[in-house]
């Protein structure tokens, strides 16, 4: 290939991911991460060096990633990293990529008055995002990541280490099924939320994450109308449940936590004023 500096090899990336705007709407970014990935470079030297020549093998290497993401996989998965809050994660396809606006649900648990050394339970961890976060804030909380696929657990344990995290630890259930009963001072949990037959499930980078991960019944409740009133058992007097889901989840989830009995529900929203979040207290 002529065309072999950094330059030439993002016009030639740009074009061809253009070609395909149902696959990306950022195809600029798209390639300069991937090009970034096989050259083990930031996406800054590539700005800084674009005359720079590329050998042939990582162009055999970018222009596959390339093809790749013409097919629609979603970058974090060609590139086997992801960002979130401070981390940087490793992903694969057996969970969720961690999302920008699940950092929303780690700064709200941050902001609860909880006890010095809180134990706090992370249900359906998947990659281990959120876990991992709220140990890396909090080094002297006891934080524990549960989900039911085996991969997933891998994962996040690969994730904690990778970030030199050693105050959580990973452990597989279904939901509570196999979490010995004791209690915590707050539970986490980003579950499946998406209805069933969401169109938006065929459009995207949703399209390569797993379903099980993503759905929850025609109404993308199935999931937490079950983890609100289990998590009573393991709830401390005063304890914190906090839940993202949809934004047109708000209302079934908040009298959800009132047929419960659970006290000062709280609701937050995103930076678009969009509700994402419900928070709410065990009453004694
Ligand atoms: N917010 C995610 C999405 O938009 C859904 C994540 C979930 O179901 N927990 O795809």
């Amino acid at each position: 290939m002529a065309d072999n500096n950094i330059e030439k090899l993002l016009a030639w990336a740009i074009s061809q991911l253009k070609s395909m705007p149902q696959s990306t709407d950022s195809p600029a970014l798209d390639a300069r991460l991937l090009l970034a990935h096989c050259l083990a470079e930031t996406t800054t030297y590539l700005l800084t060096w674009p005359e720079k020549q590329v050998s042939e093998e990582n162009i055999e290497a970018f222009k596959k990633l390339v093809f790749l993401r013409k097919e629609g996989r979603p970058i974090a998965h060609l590139v086997g990293q992801k960002d979130f809050w401070s981390l940087s994660l490793h992903v694969n396809t057996h969970t969720l990529i961690p999302r920008p606006e699940t950092e929303l649900l780690v700064e709200k648990a941050l902001q609860l008055s909880l006890p010095e050394t809180a134990k706090v339970l992370d249900l359906g961890t998947g990659t281990g995002a959120i876990a991992i976060a709220l140990a890396a804030e909090r080094k002297n909380w006891h934080l524990t990541g549960v989900d039911r696929i085996e991969q997933a657990l891998v994962l996040a344990r690969e994730n904690a280490q990778y970030n030199a995290i050693n105050n959580v630890r990973f452990t597989c259930s279904n939901w509570f099924e196999d979490i010995p009963l004791q209690t915590y001072d707050l539970i986490v949990s980003n579950p499946p939320y998406v209805e069933s037959n969401s169109p938006f499930l065929s459009q995207g980078d949703v399209r390569f994450e797993p379903l099980s991960a993503l759905t929850a019944g025609e109404d993308g409740m199935q999931d937490i109308k079950q983890i609100i009133p289990n998590a009573l058992s393991y709830l401390k007097t005063g304890a914190w449940l906090l839940i993202e889901h949809g934004f047109n989840q708000a209302n079934a989830v908040e009298a959800c936590f009132h047929e419960h009995g659970y006290i000062n529900v709280e609701l937050v929203r995103d930076l678009n004023q969009l509700p994402r979040l419900t928070l709410a207290q065990k009453t004694g």
